[in-house]
């Protein structure tokens, strides 16, 4: 897998808004929000989506869902779904693997 426009990100060779960073991953500002609030958090390793996960990835994703945990906690917003598009047909466009971060507005459901 050669970088995606996410990898371009973390290694700033293009400019985004950076919410949070640690040596595993990173929370981003999506360009195009779908509500008030929408963060994608992004490991730093390049994995397509969870499709291409292994075992070992498991301290990843532990870690990627606890780091939004504390992060929406941190900002004292309680209520967010979280989305991950796996696949084209899932609506997946950028293939490097990220959680969506949706909030401050009402979510319906289902999804479309
Ligand atoms: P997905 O369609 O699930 O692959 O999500 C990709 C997301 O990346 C979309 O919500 C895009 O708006 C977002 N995105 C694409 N390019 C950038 C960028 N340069 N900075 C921040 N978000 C981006």
């Amino acid at each position: 897998m050669s970088g995606t426009i996410f990898t371009k990100i973390i290694n700033r060779e293009i400019p985004s808004n950076i919410i949070f960073e640690d040596e595993i991953c990173i929370i981003i500002e999506d360009i195009s929000p779908q509500a008030p609030l929408h963060y994608l958090a992004i490991p730093k390793k390049e994995i397509i989506g969870v499709s291409d996960l292994n075992d070992k990835d498991n301290v990843i994703i532990s870690h990627l869902l606890l780091t939004i945990k504390k992060q929406m906690q941190s900002i004292n917003v309680s209520d967010y779904r979280l989305v991950i598009n796996n696949g084209s047909e899932a609506g997946q466009t950028v293939f490097h693997l990220h959680i969506h971060i949706l909030a401050n507005r009402t979510l319906g459901w289902p999804p479309g």
